[in-house]
C-alpha cells in the first residue's frame, strides 16, 4: 500500500481516543473550558451517564461568531503563549472539541459580550455543519450526544450508567475545589447531582467549598497547612489522624490551579502520615501547590492529569515536612519509632510470610481506634461475645475433648509449668502455631512450638476469624442485628448517601439498617450484633468509601466479602481482652483451620514466627 496521509476525522479520532477515555473525560474538558472563558457559573447536565447527552453551559466570554469554525478544527487555541512552559490556562493544546466531534455529535452555540445574537455550529462524527444563528444569552453552550457513537469499539469500555456518573462527580469535585468562586451545578437523570455555591478566593472561601465537597465535618477534622520553601508555596488542608477513609479517593492536590493525580504527590502524603496512620488507612488532604510555572511541566501527558518537577526532591520534602509539622502542631503524637527498630532485627522470622513485618504504624491504629470511641468497650463482658460466635468451618467441640482440659485450671503463670508436662500440651507443640504460653501486652500471644516461638497478634487475627464467620453467615442466612436507641445520623457526601441507600437491602442483610435522612446524610437504626458497641460514623463512612471503590467492578459476593472486611474491622477489638489459656489455643487453633487466618483483612501478618535457630543467632549462639 502507498503512503497516505491519513484524514482529518481519523487523525482526530486517533487523539480522541487518547484524551476522551469516558463521558467524564469530556465533561473534564468542556468545564476546564468554560472556566478558561472567565466563567462564573457552570452548569453541567448529563443523561443516560453522559452517553447519551453531556451538556455545559457557561457565563463565560463566549466565542465570536467568526471564531467557531475554528474552534472544532485541530490545534486550533485562543490560549497560545510563546512559552510551552508558562501555561496559565487549563488547556492549551486545541485539541478537546475536535477530538470530541469526531466521535460523538458536538454542537456549540455562543454568544460574546459585545455580540447582540448567538450563532450555532455542529460536528458529527467529524462532520463539520455550517454555522447558523441561534438564540442564547451571553456565553457558550457546549452539547454533546451519542458519544462514540462513531466508535463502537470505546462504547464496549463504559462501565454503566451509574459508574459513568460517579466518574463525572468525581472530576467536577476535583475542578470545583480549585475555582470556589465559581458556582457549580451537576444533575443527571441518575441523582448523581451537586450543587456548589459560589463562595470566593479567600482561605475561608476556599475551606467553605472544599467542606461542599468532602462533608461539612471536614473542617472540624483537619488542620490548616502553609508552609514556603524555595519559592514553593503550599497552602491546604489534611485530616488529623483519627479522620481517616479506607482508600485515597479523598486526596485532591492541584499544581497552579490545575488539578493533579500525581505519584510523587500521593508518595508525600503517604510518608507524611506513615508514622501514625495503618498502610491501610488514607488521609483526606487538599493541598495546593503554587510554583514557578518554569519549573513545572504540566504537559506530559493530556488527559492523565501528572506533573514533572524540576526538582521532586524539594517538593517532597516540602510536603512531607510541612505535614508532619502540622500534624506534631496539633497537638498528636506520631507512634514512636522505637517498635520499628526492633521489628526490623526480627525481620528475618517475619520474611517467611512474604511480609516486611508489622508495620508500627499498626500500634497507632490501635490507638485511633480506641480514640474513635470504643475505648469502653469490652467483648470479654459483651453478650456478643465475638469468639463464641460459633465459627463455620471450626469444630469447638473437638477441640474441647482433645486438648482444652489440659488447660482448663490454673491463672496463667502455671500455664507454662502445667503445659510443659501435659501430653495434650505436647500434641501442641507439633501443631503450627504451637501452645500458647502467655499472652503479653494485653495483645501478643506468645506461643511455642518445637523448634520456634510465635508471636501472635491477636487482634489482628481475630479480625480475619470475624471476616471469615461473616462471610459464611452471609452466604447461608441474614446476619442478626440489634436495635440502635436513637438512630444515629451520619452526615456524608450526596452521593455517597446516595449509594449507601441504594446497597440499603444488602446491607441490611448484614444488620445494618440504614435510610436516607434528607439531602446529604443517612440514619443508621440497626447494627449488626456481633459488632457489638461499634464507631457508627466511621464504619458508614467506609462502607461508603468501598460501595465507590467497587461498585462496579466487583461481583456481588466479592463486595459483600468487601463489606464484610470492613465490618471485620470495626468488631475485632480483641486487643485489650485478656485471655485464659485455654482461650489462646482455642483462638491458635482457628486460626489453623482459618484459610488466609495468616494475614489479617489488611495484608498485615497475624503472626510472626521466630524459628529458634534465628533466636540463637540473635544472642550470637551460632
Ligand atoms: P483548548 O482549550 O486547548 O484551547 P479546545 O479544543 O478545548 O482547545 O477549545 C478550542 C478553543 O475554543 C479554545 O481555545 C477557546 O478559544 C474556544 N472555546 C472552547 N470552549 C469555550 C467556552 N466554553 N467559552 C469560550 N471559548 C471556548
Ligand atoms: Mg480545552
Amino acid at each position: 500500500m502507498p503512503i497516505r496521509q491519513l484524514s482529518e476525522t481519523m487523525i482526530n479520532q486517533i487523539a480522541a481516543g487518547e484524551v476522551i477515555e469516558r463521558p467524564a473525560s469530556v465533561v473534564k474538558e468542556l468545564v476546564e473550558n468554560a472556566l478558561d472563558a472567565g466563567a462564573g457559573k457552570v452548569e453541567i447536565v448529563t443523561a443516560g451517564g453522559g452517553l447519551n447527552l453531556i451538556r455545559v453551559t457557561d457565563d463565560g466570554s463566549g466565542i465570536p461568531e467568526p471564531e467557531l469554525a475554528l474552534a472544532i478544527a485541530r490545534h486550533c487555541t485562543s490560549k497560545l503563549t510563546e512559552d510551552i512552559h508558562d501555561i496559565r490556562s487549563l488547556g492549551f493544546r486545541g485539541e478537546a472539541l475536535p477530538s470530541i466531534g469526531s466521535v460523538s455529535r458536538l454542537s456549540i452555540r455562543s454568544r460574546t459580550a459585545t455580540s447582540d445574537s448567538a450563532a450555532e455550529i455542529g460536528i458529527e462524527g467529524g462532520r463539520v455543519l455550517p454555522v447558523r444563528p441561534a438564540a442564547a444569552n451571553r456565553g457558550t453552550t457546549v452539547e454533546v450526544r451519542d458519544l462514540f457513537f462513531a466508535t463502537p469499539a470505546r462504547l464496549k469500555f463504559m462501565k454503566g450508567e451509574r459508574a459513568e456518573s460517579s466518574a463525572t462527580s468525581d472530576v467536577v469535585k476535583r475542578i470545583a475545589i480549585a475555582f470556589p468562586a465559581v458556582r457549580f451545578t451537576l444533575a443527571g437523570s441518575d441523582r448523581s447531582t451537586l450543587e456548589l455555591p459560589a463562595t470566593d478566593d479567600s482561605a475561608e472561601g476556599s475551606l467553605r467549598r472544599v467542606a461542599q465537597v468532602m462533608g461539612a465535618d471536614f473542617p472540624d477534622n483537619s488542620i490548616a497547612i502553609d508552609a514556603m520553601r524555595e519559592g514553593v508555596h503550599l497552602t491546604g488542608h489534611v485530616s488529623i489522624p483519627s479522620f481517616t477513609r479506607a482508600n485515597a479517593l479523598q486526596q485532591y492536590a492541584y499544581v497552579n490551579g490545575r488539578p493533579v493525580r500525581d505519584k510523587l504527590i500521593a508518595g508525600a502524603i503517604r510518608g507524611a502520615f506513615a508514622d501514625v496512620l495503618p498502610r491501610d488507612r488514607h488521609a483526606v488532604t487538599v493541598l495546593f501547590l503554587t510554583l514557578d510555572p518554569a519549573i513545572v511541566d504540566v504537559n506530559v501527558h493530556p488527559a492523565k492529569a501528572d506533573v514533572r518537577f524540576r526538582d521532586p526532591g524539594l517538593v517532597r520534602g516540602l510536603i512531607v515536612g510541612a505535614v508532619r509539622q502540622a500534624l506534631a502542631d496539633s497537638g498528636i503524637r506520631a507512634a514512636t519509632t522505637g517498635a520499628a527498630g526492633m521489628m526490623a532485627a526480627f525481620r528475618p522470622g517475619a520474611a517467611s510470610y512474604g511480609h516486611g513485618g508489622p508495620a508500627n504504624g499498626h500500634r497507632s491504629y490501635e490507638a485511633s481506634y480506641h480514640a474513635s470511641g470504643s475505648a469502653g468497650f469490652d467483648p470479654a463482658r459483651s453478650p456478643q461475645r465475638p469468639l463464641d460466635m460459633g465459627f463455620e468451618g471450626f469444630d469447638q467441640r473437638g477441640l474441647r475433648e482433645n486438648e482444652q482440659a489440659a488447660f482448663d485450671a490454673g491463672p496463667l503463670a502455671s500455664a507454662d509449668a502445667r503445659a510443659g508436662q501435659s501430653e495434650a500440651a505436647e500434641t501442641l507443640l507439633g501443631a503450627v502455631l504451637g501452645a500458647a504460653r502467655a499472652q503479653v501486652h494485653e495483645n501478643y500471644i506468645v506461643a511455642q512450638t518445637r523448634d520456634s516461638l510465635i508471636i501472635v497478634d491477636q487482634h489482628a487475627a481475630h479480625e480475619r476469624l470475624v471476616y471469615e464467620a461473616l462471610k459464611n453467615a452471609l452466604h447461608s442466612r441474614a446476619v442478626p442485628s440489634q436495635m440502635l436507641l436513637l438512630p444515629e445520623i451520619v452526615d456524608l457526601p450526596e452521593e455517597d448517601a446516595e449509594r449507601l441507600a441504594m446497597h440499603s437491602e444488602t446491607l441490611a442483610r448484614f444488620g445494618l439498617g440504614i435510610e436516607r435522612f434528607g439531602p446529604g446524610a443517612v440514619a443508621v437504626r440497626e447494627t449488626p450484633s456481633m459488632l457489638g458497641e461499634t464507631n457508627v460514623q466511621q464504619l458508614v463512612r467506609d462502607l461508603a468509601d468501598e460501595i465507590a471503590d467497587n461498585d462496579t467492578v466487583e461481583t456481588l459476593k466479592g463486595r459483600l466479602d468487601k463489606i464484610a472486611a470492613t465490618m471485620a474491622c470495626h468488631g475485632s477489638v480483641r486487643s485489650g481482652r485478656l485471655l485464659k489459656a485455654e482461650e489462646m489455643n482455642a483462638l491458635l487453633r482457628q486460626m489453623e483451620a482459618t484459610p488466609g487466618s495468616g494475614t489479617c483483612n489488611h495484608g498485615r501478618p497475624t503472626y510472626i514466627e521466630l524459628k529458634l535457630a534465628d533466636i540463637e543467632r540473635l544472642f550470637g549462639r551460632r
